[in-house]
């Protein structure tokens, strides 16, 4: 494709981030004519789409699927007219109290798994309360935040937020729930309408993992003649012309908002297969993880012979982000992958590698969005930059919600908005909910 000629009238944007949201951000203004640059702080594009090579096969960071309706994004709905994506059917499992559980659930090995006892509790909430479409409208991020321990158990019952929602929560977040605000479980878990989550379904993915995303965009601006600098990491101040930042809101303004992280463990098991499940969900405390899966049943290009990988997530919680798993905790770890039944007993791993990423999770405690709307209102007044994407936002939320986010910022620089009125206005990706 031939590299475009910028509009005179259009300033030069500075994209600082060369993960998913810097990248759709870039490519959709080089579209409209603005000159643009991208600065890259690490080594690599791809932020949390990028990869990690491990035994030879680009390893996504973390379990990552689009879901169908995502792909009606912007530049997703590019890609995926490309042909990008595979289909591959939900082959999840929920591991409940010894049980193994179809997810997105079924009804019934889910009330096997809860017991006789808790699934009539649950059923019984269900039927009082009543599934209504319209629940998480209901006490929307109003001035009272209920807290999300309070906002579970109204909705699903205490015996399901005991069963699954309690343990989840303090595995990802280590703080008691009745001190996490409501957003959480809005954006985290679903309790909308608990049948929805019973639609089994299929997702989308890229052929050669989630990075792919990054190099079609990379290579798509890179025809355009946009320049991508890695190991740039850059301050907000000294760019004449918009900056558009998809780096950590804490790098434009200080705040007491923090991230949770997440330590990934990738294990090469002697198998050419080990189960055709694509991820675990485990939310008990008897298993460190929170999260499984098996890269090859993601795409056959993540195969190998003889051997497959398994991309096991220890999400910081209340632990110290340098534990490490490699080594004399490896035996344990392997030891709960067997009680869990995602390991064949008497398995070993032929090779460990391990990966924390610090800036996962944002930190939603109750009374978090008076410190952020107190942020954007300092970001507002800092001149003409921009945060956008999951970190500039201090967002929970998928790749699709960043596509769309860079569009309408784009869009917001194509009419000429200033960047106090997009900083004023930009609460309204804050109900942004995560499709897991
Ligand atoms: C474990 C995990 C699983 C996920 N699963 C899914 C999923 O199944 N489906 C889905 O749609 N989404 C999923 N996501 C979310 C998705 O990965 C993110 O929403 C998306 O990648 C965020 O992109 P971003 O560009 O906004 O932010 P990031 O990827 O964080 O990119 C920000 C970039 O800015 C760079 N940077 C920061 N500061 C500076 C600076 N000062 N100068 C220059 N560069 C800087 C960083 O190095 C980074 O590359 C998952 C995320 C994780 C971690």
């Amino acid at each position: 494709m031939l590299a475009a000629s910028p509009n005179p009238r259009r300033p030069p944007c500075l994209v600082v981030g060369g993960g998913f949201s810097g990248l759709s951000a870039a490519l959709l203004l080089s579209r409209a004519g603005f000159p643009v640059e991208v600065v890259e702080g690490s080594s690599e594009l791809g932020g949390l789409a990028g990869r990690v090579e491990f035994r030879g096969i680009a390893c996504d960071l973390g379990s990552h699927r689009l879901h169908p309706a995502g792909l009606r994004a912007p530049v997703l709905a590019e890609l995926a007219e490309e042909g990008m994506f595979l289909r591959r059917p939900r082959r999840g499992r929920l591991l409940l109290r010894g049980h193994a559980v179809p997810y997105p659930p079924r009804l019934l090995p889910l009330a096997r798994a809860l017991g006789p006892r808790r699934a009539l509790a649950t059923a019984a909430h269900l039927a009082l309360r009543g599934v209504h479409p319209k629940w998480e409208a209901e006490e929307n991020d109003g001035p009272e935040d209920v807290g999300f321990e309070e906002f579970v158990r109204r909705r699903v019952g205490p015996a399901a937020y005991e069963a699954f929602y309690r343990p989840y929560a303090e595995k990802v977040w280590g703080l008691p729930p009745d001190q996490l605000s409501q957003s959480v479980a809005k954006k985290r878990v679903s309790t909308s309408n608990p049948l929805r989550a019973l639609q089994g379904g299929e997702f989308a993915y890229p052929r050669g993992g989630i990075s792919e995303l990054i190099q079609t965009l990379a290579d798509k601006l890179r025809a355009r003649g946009v320049v991508l600098r890695t190991d740039c990491a850059v301050e907000p101040g000294g760019h004449k012309g918009p900056v558009l930042w998809s780096g950590p809101l804490d790098g434009l303004v200080p705040t007491e908002l923090e991230h949770r992280g997440l330590t990934l463990v990738f294990l090469a098991i002697p198998l050419s297969r080990v189960s055709s499940v694509d991820t675990w969900y485990a939310p008990e405390e008897r298993f460190w993880f929170g999260r499984v899966s098996e890269l090859g049943n993601f795409s056959p290009a993540l195969r190998r012979v003889g051997e497959t990988v398994l991309c096991v997530e220890i999400p910081q919680g209340g632990a110290r982000p340098g534990l490490q798993y490699t080594g004399d905790r490896l035996p344990e770890l392997v030891a709960q992958l067997a009680t869990a039944g995602i390991l064949p007993g008497g398995v070993h791993p032929i090779a460990a590698e391990q990966l924390f990423l610090p800036r996962v999770y944002p930190l939603y405690p109750r009374g978090w969005r008076a410190v952020w709307t107190d942020a954007m209102e300092r970001v507002a007044q800092g001149g003409d930059v921009f945060p956008f994407g999951r970190q500039g936002l201090f967002l929970h939320c998928n790749l699709d919600h960043c596509a769309v986010i860079a569009a309408q910022l784009v869009d917001h620089l194509e009419r000429g908005g200033t960047a106090a009125a997009w900083a004023g206005g930009a609460d309204r990706f804050l109900g942004l909910r995560v499709r897991d």
